[in-house]
C-alpha cells in the first residue's frame, strides 16, 4: 500500500476505539448506580448519565482528530469540552491494515457525515440497571457486572454504541459496541465486543450466521409498540416473534443468524439508530429499507426521523417487503 491510509479508514479505525471507550462508559455508570435519567419527550424517551458522558466522549475524540467531519449525535447537550479523561485518542491497527474500497479512498472529511447514538437501548438499560447490585454492596472491579440472578438481566444485551459513517447519502461503514456481551459469564470475565462493517470490505468481529431453514423469525420492538406495529408483523406469518430492544441489537440478531427480519411499522427510529447498522447489515449482503422498501438517505441536513419505519433482513428482504399490508404502507407514509 503505498501513502498514508484514505481518511474514511482512518475515521473508521477511530471509531471501532472511540466506540470500545464509550461502551466501558456505559458498563461504569451502570456499576456506580447513578443512572440521571431523564425523560426526553416522555417515559418511553429516556436519556441517562451514560448517554451523556459517552455522546460526549464520541463527538470530542472524533471531532479532534477529524475536525472537518459533520458529527450529528441524538443528544442534545451543551457545547463544551468534555473531561479530558472521556476523550480517546486510539485507533484499531487492524482496520488501518485494510484497503480501502476503490469509490471511497479519495473521500475527504467535509464529504462525511457521522452519525451517533451513544447509547441505544436506553429504555432496556434503565430496566436491567434495577437487577444489578452496586459498588456499596459488591467489591469493585472494573471488569465484573455486580449482577443478582433477574430474569431482566438479558436487557443489557439489547444496549450498543452506534457510530455510523456516512457519505453522498449512504451509509459505508459502522461500527457496533455491545458494552456487556459476556455478562452471563459472571464477575471478573472481560465484557464487551466490538463489530464493524464497510459494504465492499465486509464485516468483521462476529460470526456471520443464517437463521437455518425458511423460519421467519421476525424481530421487533418490545417497548415502542402499537397496533399497526403488530398487524404488520402478523402479516409476516412468523414462525417466532423476538420482542428486543434497540435497532443495534436487532440487526446484530438478523447478522447472527437468530431473527430473519427487523419489521418496525411505525416512526420513532431515527437516522443515528439506522446508520452503523445498516452499513455492518448490507457488508454482508444483507438490506435496510422503509417499510415501503425505499431506501433513507444520510446526508447532514436529512429529518432525523426515519418517519416510514425499518424492514430489515440478512436474506429475502423483497419477500418481507412483499407481505406488509396496504393499510400499513397507508399509515405510514415514505419520506
Ligand atoms: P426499539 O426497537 O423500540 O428499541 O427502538 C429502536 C430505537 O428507536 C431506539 O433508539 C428507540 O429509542 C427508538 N425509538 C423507536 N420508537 C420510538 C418512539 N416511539 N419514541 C422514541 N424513540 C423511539
Ligand atoms: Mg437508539
Ligand atoms: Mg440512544
Amino acid at each position: 500500500m503505498s501513502g498514508s491510509p484514505a481518511v474514511v479508514m482512518r475515521l473508521l479505525a477511530s471509531a471501532y476505539s472511540v466506540a470500545e471507550k464509550a461502551g466501558s462508559i456505559v458498563r461504569k455508570v451502570l456499576h456506580s448506580g447513578e443512572l440521571g435519567i431523564v425523560e426526553k419527550t416522555g417515559a418511553n424517551d429516556l436519556q441517562t448519565l451514560a448517554d451523556r458522558l459517552a455522546q460526549q466522549s464520541i463527538c470530542a475524540s472524533l471531532s479532534r482528530r477529524f475536525p472537518k467531519i459533520t458529527i450529528i449525535g441524538e443528544e442534545e447537550l451543551p457545547a463544551e469540552d468534555p473531561r479530558e479523561d472521556l476523550v480517546e485518542y486510539g485507533h484499531s491497527e487492524e482496520i488501518l491494515q485494510k484497503t480501502c474500497p476503490a469509490e471511497y479512498s479519495g473521500l475527504k472529511e467535509e464529504e462525511i457525515v457521522v452519525w451517533v447514538d451513544p447509547l441505544d437501548g436506553t429504555k432496556e438499560y434503565t430496566e436491567a440497571s434495577r437487577c444489578v447490585r452496586h459498588p456499596a454492596e459488591a467489591q469493585i472491579s472494573h471488569k465484573g457486572p455486580y449482577i443478582s440472578h433477574s430474569a431482566a438481566l438479558w436487557l443489557l444485551d439489547n444496549v450498543t454504541v452506534l457510530i455510523g459513517i456516512a457519505c453522498g447519502g449512504k451509509a459505508i461503514a459502522g461500527v457496533i459496541n455491545q458494552p456487556f456481551y459476556n455478562y452471563q459469564l459472571g464477575p471478573g470475565a472481560e465484557l464487551g465486543r466490538t463489530m464493524w462493517g464497510m459494504p465492499g470490505l465486509g464485516a468483521f468481529g462476529f460470526q456471520l450466521q443464517e437463521v437455518p431453514g425458511d423460519r421467519r423469525i421476525i424481530t421487533t420492538t418490545r417497548s415502542h409498540s402499537n397496533k399497526v406495529v403488530t398487524d404488520c408483523v402478523d402479516a409476516m406469518e412468523p414462525h417466532e416473534v423476538l420482542r428486543v430492544g434497540g435497532a443495534g441489537n436487532k440487526i446484530i440478531h438478523l447478522v447472527e443468524g437468530r431473527a430473519s427480519a427487523y419489521v418496525f411499522a411505525s416512526p420513532g427510529c431515527k437516522k443515528w439508530d439506522t446508520c452503523a447498522p445498516e452499513a455492518i447489515l448490507h457488508a454482508v449482503g444483507g438490506k435496510l429499507t422503509d417499510i415501503h422498501g425505499n431506501t433513507y438517505r444520510y446526508d447532514a441536513n436529512v429529518k432525523h426521523m426515519n418517519s416510514a419505519g425499518v424492514l430489515a433482513a440478512l436474506r429475502n428482504h423483497e419477500y418481507y417487503a412483499s407481505r406488509v399490508p396496504q393499510s400499513v404502507l397507508q399509515a405510514l407514509k415514505s419520506d
